[in-house]
């Protein structure tokens, strides 16, 4: 098995983009024969529509998989890490073009996408290609005296060599959301394949797009016929049966807590693996003796990155007494003077569109509900850009060019309950809520009072108590004066209600293999004869 030679020719122009259904190496049309519609959030126009999927479709793609498993699972793995490294450099090669779409499909600033999205893309399929080829650490141990039943009657000390082995798991599904949507998928594929499964996709319907440029992707690197299938659809029609199906042994999901939940329940009530990523409404806790330049900086960016919507944004920061009022006030100044809001293309913008007119909604429905409680609400964006035509009472903004688009101001929110939904929620948009705390046991306490246990960042430049805070907050991933610094060597997820599973790295390769351990009885030497 090669890496193959068939050129890769990608659609260039978004109306030339025709999503298909990838099943065994073929573009083919949904059985229902029926499309959705897939509107860019920056026009709230058609764009391209993708397969309206169903079990009938996931049948046919999970048997693809299933039949390709027993070569692909034996394939060496110098040869598999071969076709990651040409899976890695095609996604290189391809940046401008993936990134375009991305922008156009999610509605984030294309420079995010550049910068920030497709990088780890190429990476983790190379990372992952060294993981296989240096070879997975196995465990080994030899016991010298454990009992084993020399005879029936009469078990004897003997020395026993234990091994642990990885194997492939078998067919994985994999089930995506749609803020980071190809690094989404890429997170999870790369180990599934470096593991020697086969796997069925299904992405978000909301951001189908690179998905499907990623299918030729990997046709062209040389990935052979049904070791990966991408079916889309929507969670119900399409999600739900592949979560089902009997040939699946086991799903890897990033989403929503509710979906996730559900997910966990349909699998593990099956037996199957399930990783579950879920949502967050993550702490950001500053404390009077930190840096506070650069913890509003650094603040700004960790509540309205990509509009607010990625998993680890810090929707709740508490502020320390001393330092309250002047955090709100850079707060506000510097987002205010900084944050310019509007068309992806251009260099300077750190913010775009939110993803569809539903999400819009949910968002603006959590900011007339704290105004409705009597909250302080604030806009930040720059009242004289000449770009921005209007901003509604509760925070849509219409912005020249992109009339049609979904954008909501960057909103802070300030003098509210800690038990309001608003502060208690995901709300997975650009709406960020911030309250004052007295001493290090409340603060603590604020920020572990949530159902959620994603992110979190704790500002003190005091280093016994960064590390002590750090410690007592109930998080995967806790950051001291940073937020959203990840390591792909690192392990990844979240706590109670943000997900059961570790990702990244040789942690990602666990889920994705099944551990056997092998024991072996040891004969003593015995003198050989001559
Ligand atoms: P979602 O739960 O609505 O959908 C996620 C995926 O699940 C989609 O592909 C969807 O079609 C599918 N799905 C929905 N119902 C299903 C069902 N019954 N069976 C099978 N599949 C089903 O989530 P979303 O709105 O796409 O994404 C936003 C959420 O994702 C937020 O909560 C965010 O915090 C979370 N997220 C978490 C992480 C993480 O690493 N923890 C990363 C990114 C996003």
């Amino acid at each position: 098995m090669t890496t193959s030679d068939t050129k890769l020719v990608l659609p260039t122009r978004i109306d030339d983009v025709h999503v298909q259904n990838f099943i065994n190496g073929q573009w083919v049309p949904p059985s229902t024969g029926a499309y959705l519609k897939n509107v860019s959030p920056l026009t709230g126009k058609d764009i391209s529509p993708l397969p309206d999927s169903d079990s009938v479709d996931i049948d046919i793609a999970v048997s693809a998989a299933k039949d390709a498993f027993p070569k692909w699972s034996t394939t060496p793995a110098d040869k598999r890490a071969a076709i990651l490294l040409k899976i890695s450099e095609l996604i290189k090669e391809n940046i401008p073009l993936l990134s375009e779409f991305e922008s156009l499909d999610q509605g984030k600033p294309l420079r995010l996408a550049m910068m920030h999205e497709m990088p780890p893309c190429v990476y983790l399929f190379a990372q992952f290609a060294d993981i296989i080829t240096k070879g997975i650490a196995e465990t080994s141990q030899t016991t010298p005296f454990i009992h084993t039943p020399a005879s029936i009657m009469d078990p004897k000390p003997c020395k026993i060599e234990f091994t642990t082995q990885h194997v492939p798991a078998g067919v994985a599904a994999i089930i995506t959301p749609w803020n980071v949507p190809l690094e989404m998928i890429c997170i999870k594929l790369a180990p599934c394949l470096a593991a020697g499964n086969t796997c069925v996709i299904k992405p978000t319907e909301l951001t189908s797009i690179n998905a499907y440029m990623l299918t030729h992707i990997l046709k062209a690197a040389g990935v052979p016929d049904g070791v990966v299938n991408v079916v889309f659809g929507t969670g119900p029609r399409a999600g739900e049966p592949l979560v089902k199906h009997k040939d699946v042994r086991l799903v890897s999901f990033t989403g929503g807590t509710k979906t996730g939940f559900r997910i966990g329940g349909l699998a593990g009530g099956m037996g199957k693996r399930v990783a579950l990523e879920l949502g967050g409404k993550n702490p950001n806790l500053v404390f009077d003796d930190c840096d506070i330049d650069h913890a509003v900086a650094t603040g700004i960016r960790s509540a309205f990155h990509n509009q607010g919507e990625i998993c680890l944004c810090a929707s709740r920061h508490y502020v320390q007494q001393g330092i309250y009022a002047k955090y709100v006030e850079m707060f506000r100044e510097m987002a205010q003077t900084q944050l310019k809001v509007g068309d992806p293309k251009a260099p300077d913008t750190y913010f775009s569109a939110v993803v569809s007119q539903n999400h819009m909604d949910k968002i603006t429905r959590y900011i007339r509900l704290a105004q409705e409680e009597g909250a302080t609400v604030e806009f930040l964006v720059k009242r004289d850009d000449p770009k921005i035509k209007h901003i509604s009472s509760d925070g849509r903004l219409t912005i020249e060019g992109f009339e049609g688009g979904f954008f909501v101001a960057p909103t802070l929110i300030t003098n509210i309950s800690q038990k309001s939904r608003v502060m208690q929620e995901e709300i997975f948009g650009p709406v960020v809520c911030v309250l004052p705390f007295e001493d290090e046991d409340e603060g603590v306490a604020l920020a572990n009072d949530t159902e959620y246990g994603l992110g979190a960042s704790v500002w003190s430049l005091d280093k016994e108590k960064l590390d002590r805070v750090m410690g007592r907050i109930n998080a995967g991933t806790v950051w001291g004066n940073a937020w959203f610094a990840l390591s792909f060597s690192m392990p990844f997820g979240g706590m109670k209600n943000s997900g059961n599973m570790r990702e990244f790295g040789t942690w990602g390769m666990e889920f994705f293999t099944e551990t056997k351990t092998l024991s072996k009885h040891v004969y003593a030497e015995k003198p050989v004869s001559s």
